[in-house]
């Protein structure tokens, strides 16, 4: 079995859902355009973690600008990526 299919399968035995937080990500003015509002949205987030090297982690909480497009991870976003890579390591 590949290492990138051996992490696929790590990746599905994972259970994200308690990753997620109750609180939903605060909706706020965009930072890059003046009359832009940052919107929740879901995204796939590709990362290259030291250890367990390319990983995608499905259904990542963000925020983007409705006008000008710009997309950050939030803080809810951040603590879902480090739960769901420290369920990883433990795998
Ligand atoms: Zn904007």
């Amino acid at each position: 079995m590949s290492e990138e299919q051996q992490l696929k399968d790590a990746l599905a035995l994972v259970n994200f859902e308690p990753c997620r937080g109750a609180e939903r990500p605060q909706i706020m003015p965009c930072f890059e355009c003046d009359n832009g509002t940052m919107l929740p949205i879901t995204l796939n987030y590709h990362t290259n973690h030291p250890n367990l090297g390319d990983i995608t982690i499905p259904s990542v909480p963000m925020l983007r600008c409705d006008s000008c497009g710009d997309t950050v991870i939030a803080q809810e976003g951040s603590a879902y990526i480090e739960c769901i890579i420290n369920a990883l390591k433990t795998n």
